[in-house]
């Protein structure tokens, strides 16, 4: 193997390698963290070097040299992910994209970036001609447009625009191929559903179109309320209100919003509370509402105002938050049926109680607005982990299940068939992200 990867370094001469143990540990991690049944499956796997190409010529590089030496290729952008998408499970080349930085161009409605941009830097890059990016993991800080797009499913701005592999949410991307003679494919419309949330087993993404959205001045709003079904059903009410115009509703039952100790002055204690993410221009409208569900409004701050960012509160950060005061909490990742009346959410909440927390992000599927969740759980067993999950699915919820890394336990179910044809085509020995799927096994 020594000799191997000997080769692999000459054959790679000129492009960024490291291979100083400790230093690829690091980036043979990622959040799966997060779940306490994946830190056990997970330990100790490492990648035996990272590879840091800076353009397309020495992603194709990379690829030829990993195709001929038969090593394994997991890809990486920031390392955020949360299912151990970027752990390797049998070694081999991290390849991390993160210097691939470069946004060809941004024209009204469509951007064209590399595969390593942060989203944040697109975003900034976008508003500079008054438009903005339409959706964002609460990571957009440090998360790639590809590790998104392949690793990612939605987030600030759903509620808006659905979620990422809705169609038109991608345009085209450009991805380099595992073959004998590694080409470089550009799919466009439909066909890049080939490629979406398929945790770098289908070929390098090195670039992306994606559509924008107009930008808009958005003003952050908490709403606490004493009553949880009151906070979500204004959650719900909010969300079908078509006129107002909306990036964010996170709904938090007590005692979630404890976790959040910067905001303590804004949640009296004991309160379900609501966080939102408002045009400028709809916040007139706000009151009136909350009044209707007996809310409270707690904090605005107006789109000037340089201060704490409220989405950093919300989707998976919510997690983050609860984990750096109670690191025994874990979560779930669940879509509520749609229901105006929110009966099984209030099921739920009524039924597991302290034990699983109700955490609600609204967001957009097929032109409804539904109650996504990601509760909190105070994990005990993994047991009674797929014991809540087996009742969440047998009362009609959804459970993209976070505490598996195969692509098919998760969210996904099943392998789409197009996704395996292209798979097969791409990546025919298998080398792409070994193990994360149970199709195609690379032999070891
Ligand atoms: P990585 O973790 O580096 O990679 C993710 C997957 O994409 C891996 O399988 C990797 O192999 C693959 N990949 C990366 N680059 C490429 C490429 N160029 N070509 C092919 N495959 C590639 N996710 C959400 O969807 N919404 C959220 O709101 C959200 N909130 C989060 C909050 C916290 C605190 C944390 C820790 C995670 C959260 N996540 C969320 C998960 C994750 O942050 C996002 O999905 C993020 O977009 C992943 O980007 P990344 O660059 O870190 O990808």
């Amino acid at each position: 193997m020594i000799k191997i990867l000997d080769a692999l370094i000459n054959a790679l001469e000129g492009i960024e390698i490291i291979t100083e143990p400790s230093h690829v540990a690091k980036l043979s991690q990622d959040y799966h963290t997060f779940s306490p049944v994946l830190v056990p499956k997970l330990q100790g796997k490492v990648g035996d070097m990272v590879v840091r190409p800076s353009n397309e010529k020495e992603v194709i590089k990379v690829a030829q040299a990993c195709v001929e030496s038969q090593i394994p290729v997991t890809v990486r952008g920031a390392g955020t992910g949360n299912y151990g998408q970027c752990v390797p499970l049998h070694g081999g080349v991290i390849l991390d994209m993160s210097k691939m930085q470069g946004i060809p161009w941004v024209k009204p409605g469509v951007a064209r970036v590399e595969a390593g941009v942060k989203l944040a830097a697109i975003d900034k890059k976008a508003r500079e001609i008054g438009w903005e990016i339409r959706m964002a993991p609460s990571t957009y800080r440090t998360a790639t447009i590809a590790g998104f797009i392949a690793g990612g499913s939605g987030g600030i701005g759903s509620i808006q625009y659905g979620l990422l592999g809705d169609r038109g949410n991608i345009l085209a991307l450009r991805v380099v191929t595992l073959e004998d003679q590694p080409r470089v494919m550009e799919l466009r419309g439909d066909d890049v559903s080939k490629v979406t949330h398929a945790w770098g087993i289908n070929g390098i993404i090195t670039e992306a179109e994606i559509p924008l959205g107009p930008a808009y001045p958005w003003a952050e709003v908490i709403v606490t309320f004493n009553d949880f079904m009151a906070a979500g059903r204004f959650g719900q009410a909010l969300g079908n209100g078509d006129g107002m115009i909306k990036k964010l509703i996170a709904v938090f039952a007590a005692p979630i919003p404890e976790y959040f100790h910067p905001l303590q002055d804004y949640i009296p204690q004991g309160s379900h509370s609501v966080f939102l993410m408002l045009a400028e221009p709809s916040l007139e409208l706000l009151p009136g509402l909350v009044q209707q569900y007996g809310g409270q409004i707690t904090y605005k701050k107006p789109v000037a105002q340089k201060s704490l960012n409220l989405g950093e509160f919300t989707w998976n950060h919510t997690t983050l938050h609860a984990r750096s005061i109670d690191n025994s909490i874990t979560y779930l990742q669940s879509m509520f049926p749609p229901d105006p009346n929110l009966e099984l959410v209030e099921h739920m909440y009524h039924y597991f109680g302290d034990e699983v927390m109700m955490h609600l992000e609204f967001f957009r599927v097929h032109g409804r607005v539904i109650p996504g969740a990601l509760q909190l759980v105070r994990y005990t067993t993994e047991e009674r982990l797929n014991e809540i999950i087996r009742y969440h699915e047998a009362k009609g919820v959804s459970i993209a299940n976070p505490h598996t890394y195969i692509i098919e336990d998760g969210g996904r179910k099943v392998i789409d068939p197009e996704q395996l044809k292209f798979k097969e085509m791409v990546d025919p020995y298998g080398l792409m992200n070994p193990g994360k799927s149970k199709v195609l096994e690379f032999k070891k």
